[in-house]
């Protein structure tokens, strides 16, 4: 498949009248359109933006499912909301908010993710089905939840032509004990998986750990050897210099959730800082109940606005800082090596956005993407070279379907 008349930001380059070639699920081509092999299948990008695909790092696919519901609550009061509610789920439910979410990440532009959920086996099958990629884990907080993960990642790790992994979940310190985080850290060596938490959001998740264990998380954790596999820990909103460098060290990838962050009052992620100090950094949306959508440009508009207004420095982050961290380093996060660059021989998992009159006239391909392109902008977005969703269409999800399966969830779970 060839797409012309593009402006391709390859995330190294950009090209003001570019073209991508595609063939099978890999790139061919991403250059200047003059000299682009040709392709019986051609489609006129009409001069709208084409990027790689945004990975969205950290977030909780189902809980579409709850979006509107705590909302202006704290994390704690939030959870005591959303967690009996969510006692409630079937795996029914689960695989249809997981579609349902599949969709609206498509149709925003997002190419992969990383969920922690429940009932995974329901959203296996549903990301495996939308044609997404998926790096899915159970958000355990004791031994079975644990055990669960030895099953999916025999049946799940590397199917659908590598889309979907498997991720050993943690979900906090706050909801596991010793015993459990133990034998997920051993569970996750023996599997050979990475591992996702919830480390550090809040300043009452610090303080609970000190009076708990008498360390602060990162030290707790790091006492049972969490950090010494790949991990990607969510928020570290709460960390100080020493842990900082500490989690540099380690390369644990941070998934900074922004408007999550900023919603639940739990703080903002020094990016900046974390960046300097040698740390990874990748970028997620949260669940959608805490944020409340699945719109990755949203997170990198956040990302780059908040740390110039409370650093009083205008310079920091770059706009092109803020796309890798939003597209490439989140595929890395997730373990897909050869996917979030527009290069011959990496994945072919794209965006073409429109050429909408809120991108024009076309300076700056990365100032566009991060300062003024939104989710509804997005035209086609495409997964190992396949379309799966344009102009308001999704190739493999049903989607009027899926919307009137979820309305009636939404009235069994009582929250509608
Ligand atoms: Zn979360």
């Amino acid at each position: 498949m060839k797409i012309r008349n593009v402006r391709l930001y390859t995330g190294e380059e950009e090209y003001k009248r570019g073209a991508l070639v595609t063939e099978g699920a890999y790139v061919k081509y991403a250059g200047p359109e003059e000299g682009a092999p040709e392709d019986p299948e051609t489609v006129d990008g009409q001069g709208g933006i084409l990027m790689s695909g945004l990975a969205n790092s950290h977030t909780h696919a189902a809980m579409v499912l709850f979006r509107g519901v705590g909302s202006d609550l704290g994390l704690m009061d939030w959870l005591g909301r959303l967690m009996p509610a969510e006692d409630a789920l079937t795996p029914e439910m689960v695989h249809d908010g997981t579609l349902l979410a599949c969709g609206e990440m498509l149709k925003n532009g997002v190419t992969a993710f990383a969920d922690m959920y429940r009932h995974m086996d329901a959203a296996f099958e549903a990301a495996l089905e939308s044609g997404i990629r998926a790096n899915m884990n159970r958000g355990s907080s004791g031994r079975d939840g644990v055990d669960s993960h030895r099953e999916w990642a025999k049946r799940w790790h590397g199917a659908g032509d590598g889309r979907i992994r498997v991720t050993m979940g943690l979900h906090a310190e706050y909801t596991s004990d010793e015993d459990t985080v133990r034998y997920a850290v051993e569970t996750a060596r023996e599997l050979g998986l990475g591992m996702h938490l919830h480390l550090s959001e809040t300043e009452g998740e610090v303080a609970g750990c000190v009076e708990r264990h008498g360390v602060r998380p990162v030290e707790y954790f790091d006492r049972m050897g969490l950090f010494d596999g790949p991990v990607i820990a969510a928020h570290c909103v709460h960390i100080n210099d020493e842990e900082r460098a500490f989690l540099a060290r380690k390369g644990v990838w941070m998934a900074h959730c922004p408007a999550s962050n900023l919603k639940l009052g739990s703080g903002v992620f020094d990016l900046v800082g974390a960046l300097d100090a040698g740390c990874r950094v990748c970028l997620g949306t949260d669940g959608a109940s805490s944020n409340n959508g699945l719109d990755m440009y949203r997170e990198m508009y956040l990302t780059a606005l908040l740390p110039k207004g409370m650093r009083k420095d205008p310079t920091r982050p770059r706009a092109g800082e803020c796309v890798n961290i939003a597209t490439r380093h989140g595929c890395l996060a997730m373990g897909y090596e050869d996917v979030g660059l527009l290069r011959p021989g990496y994945r072919a998992d794209w965006v073409l956005l429109k050429d909408d009159v809120g991108l024009m006239p076309g300076h700056d391909a990365a100032a566009d993407i991060v300062y003024a392109a939104q989710g509804g902008m997005v035209r086609m977005t495409a997964v190992n070279g396949r379309v799966l969703y344009r102009d308001g269409e999704w190739a493999d999800i049903d989607m009027e379907r899926v919307k009137a399966r979820c309305r009636e969830h939404a009235r069994t779970l009582g929250v509608l």
